[in-house]
């Protein structure tokens, strides 16, 4: 007598939360051809993720940038200028961000994930703000 299997453990796995299948995909096997790297002001941040969810993180970053913003998807020229970030791989503990009904993995030391973390949270604020101000037009 084998127990039943209903008494096993859910495997804890986070990217079955995600609904975009393509965000998934780009999270499971983060490669050289779906990283991306996200410009903003003097930080350079490898990203993963689908192209869709990618360009909506991206733009929201970019609403917080001084300087400027870019998504790349190749390395920059003058690379990566933080080593810590440079060392930074995607991994099951990489923390991912959820954007829309995608995510987007952070490929970066835990200082600038959370500076990007700050600037995305600032950017949807922003986005907000300007869908508000649009509403009541
Ligand atoms: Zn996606
Ligand atoms: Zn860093």
């Amino acid at each position: 007598m084998s127990p039943p299997d209903s008494l096993q453990p859910i495997p804890d796995d986070p990217e079955s939360a995600i609904p975009c299948e393509d965000c998934q995909a780009a999270l499971r096997s983060p490669g050289r051809e779906t990283i991306s790297f996200l410009l903003v002001d003097e930080l350079t941040i490898p990203l993963a993720g689908c192209e869709e969810h990618l360009d909506q993180f991206s733009s929201a970053c970019g609403l917080t940038a001084q300087q400027r913003s870019d998504l790349l998807d190749f390395l920059p020229a003058g690379g990566i200028s933080c080593p810590a970030c440079r060392l930074a791989r995607h991994s099951a503990e990489q923390p991912v961000i959820p954007v829309d009904a995608g995510a987007v993995g952070i490929m970066a030391c835990q200082e600038h994930f959370s500076e990007i973390l700050t600037r995305f949270h600032t950017g949807i604020e922003t986005q907000h703000q300007l869908t508000a101000s649009l509403d009541t037009s």
